[in-house]
């Protein structure tokens, strides 16, 4: 097949449902590929907890997109953020220029709700990419060497932590927080006293892990409490501004750093008529993954919302959902060049988990309908995760920075690298 009668899609987003659908398109001869990222990396985000937490590096957990593709021959990669769709003239436009397709792909995931609350959002810590993630790393290293200089004023509020959101991340960091503050903490800062480090999990329903069963609810509470963290359900935050988290029922405590992992929204490029949205800003898809009423415009993953009878607030937005999504797209795309007809995306549930710290998470499984907890399934979790993550390197890597952590209790990477304060030229000019 010659260049000129290859399709050409446009694949928005590098994470898990994007790579995999190009990795599976990789030098198939009826496409080529633009895979666009707005990050030259793919990053794996169940670990990202652990970058924020100095647990591990950044480079552990992300790929670059060169290297994968850098045999191919159909897939160009270009590091641009995606400024528009213009739907109509089947044009992607980027801050890097404009891509015509033939098909077009969104992938790019989902992004932070702060449910329009504008003064919230600036004074609170999201975390949803491998920056945001070193972000919560300076600035909670910042908090605890101006803890020493001020010690003892305003050590409570220098130290604390409050988190928003008891879903599996909010319950991972927590924990996290938890055994950071119990192993590595009092060695590397002895000035300080860290029984004034208060560590608060917020929730605004009545229970943690709202997508699990009751058990592995009742249970993750039960290890977090145990760990020293104050978990807190049925709790609204109203606004916070720098210093003071305020609820709904006016009610307030006090803490100099908020993290909010509360809410999610689709990530969706600017240019998508509203129509094809919805509230929660996901492009309303077919069980085919076609956006719908345009017939050359797909979905997959956290920006995708498929409405099933089961399912009719949408499939849950999990790594494994958006990598089977992109194997049946992959799939189709291999049908469609060989005239066939496409087959529909069916759901298939895998059970959920969450880890929690040292030999405890919790573990739903679908078949048999079971759940469980402790070091069995914080060992699946981990085991899991490992072979999740892209390259052998990479796994070797967390798997040895793992093995020293569990063996010493120590953060491997509690390093603050501040930007340098630039130094005019024309300060040391004579006048
Ligand atoms: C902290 C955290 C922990 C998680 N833990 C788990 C877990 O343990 N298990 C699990 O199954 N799921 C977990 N998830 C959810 C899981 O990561 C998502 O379901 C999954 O990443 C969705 O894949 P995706 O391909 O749809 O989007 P993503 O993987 O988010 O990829 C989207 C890509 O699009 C790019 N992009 C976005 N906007 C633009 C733009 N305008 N221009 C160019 N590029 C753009 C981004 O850079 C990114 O590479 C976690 C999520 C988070 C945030």
């Amino acid at each position: 097949m010659n260049q000129l009668s290859r399709k050409h899609i446009v694949i928005l987003g590098a994470g898990f449902a994007g790579l995999r659908l190009a990795r599976m398109l990789n030098n198939h001869p009826s496409y080529t590929i633009t895979l666009i990222d707005k990050n030259n990396y793919h990053q794996f985000q169940p670990l990202l907890y652990q970058v924020a937490l100095a647990n591990l590096d950044a480079s552990n957990i992300s790929f670059p997109l060169r290297n994968i593709f850098k045999r191919s021959r159909n897939i160009s990669i270009r590091a641009t953020t995606v400024t528009e769709i213009d739907v109509p003239n089947n044009c992607v436009r980027t801050d890097g220029g404009d891509f015509n397709y033939d098909f077009l792909v969104v992938a790019t995931g989902a992004t932070t709700n702060y449910f329009g609350n504008v003064k919230l959002e600036e004074k609170v810590f999201p975390m949803k990419s491998t920056w945001e993630a070193l972000q919560i790393r300076n600035t909670l290293l910042q908090h605890f060497e101006n803890a020493v200089l001020t010690y003892p004023t305003d050590t409570e509020n220098q130290l604390s932590i409050v988190i928003v959101g008891g879903g599996p991340t909010g319950v991972e960091l927590s924990g996290a927080f938890a055994e950071m503050k119990r192993d590595s903490l009092p060695d590397e800062y002895p000035e300080l006293d860290f029984s004034k480090m208060k560590i608060y999990l917020l929730e605004g329903s009545g229970k943690l892990l709202g997508n699990m069963r009751s058990r592995s609810s009742v249970m993750a509470r039960k290890y977090l409490t145990q760990m020293g963290v104050t978990v807190l359900t049925n709790t609204f935050v109203k606004q916070y501004d720098g210093l003071k988290v305020i609820f709904n029922d006016g009610s307030h405590l006090e803490s100099a750093f908020v993290i909010w992992v509360a809410g999610v929204l689709g990530n969706t490029p600017p240019g998508i008529p509203e129509s094809l949205l919805t509230k929660t800003k996901q492009l309303k898809t077919d069980i085919y993954n076609r956006v719908v009423s345009v017939d050359n415009m797909f979905a997959l993953g956290d920006v995708a919302f498929v409405e099933t009878t089961q399912h009719p607030k949408g499939l849950p937005q999990l790594a494994s959902v958006a990598v089977d999504q992109a194997k049946n797209m992959a799939n189709n795309f291999k049908r469609l060049a060989k005239e066939q007809t496409i087959l529909p995306y069916v759901y298939v549930n895998k059970g959920s988990m969450a880890t929690i710290g040292r030999n405890k998470a919790v573990v739903d499984l679908v078949r048999p309908a079971i759940s469980f907890g402790g070091f069995i399934a914080w060992f699946i979790w981990m085991t899991l995760h490992l072979f999740l993550l892209i390259g052998f390197k990479n796994r070797l890597i967390v798997f040895i920075n793992w093995v020293y952590k569990y063996f010493t209790h120590r953060q491997s990477f509690s390093l603050l690298f501040n930007p340098p304060v630039k130094k005019q030229k024309s300060d040391s000019r004579p006048m």
